[in-house]
């Protein structure tokens, strides 16, 4: 049976779109996971910098457009690209690990 679309939209996959599918589950998992850093850090009073937020943004529109894609919808934006998935999911995953090791040095 075709897996369900990473949105959680109750759609299957077509065979074409699996790549974009199991891409948009692992900036969704990323996407939580910095949700819940950014939950954490409003805790403390502290802001997170711009350029963070903006790392946000991207993974958010990267996600929506990914979406687009599993549904076969027309509204790709213009500067979609597989490659700035890609990108992105390695920036996100190398920040995550450097925050983590940055938490576990100072106890
Ligand atoms: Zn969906």
């Amino acid at each position: 049976m075709a897996p369900e679309c990473f949105c959680g939209c109750g759609r299957r996959v077509r065979f074409s779109r699996r790549t974009q599918n199991s891409s948009g589950l692992k900036v969704e998992s990323e996407l939580e996971w910095w949700e819940a850093y950014r939950e954490a850090v409003d805790q403390t009073g502290a802001e997170l910098p711009d350029t963070v937020l903006d790392f946000l943004s991207d993974g958010l529109w990267l996600h929506d457009n990914l979406a687009a894609l599993v549904h076969d919808e027309d509204q790709i934006d213009a500067g979609f690209e597989n490659r700035k998935v890609t990108r992105w999911l390695k920036f996100s995953q190398t920040s995550r690990r450097k925050i983590r090791s940055d938490l576990a040095s100072r106890h």
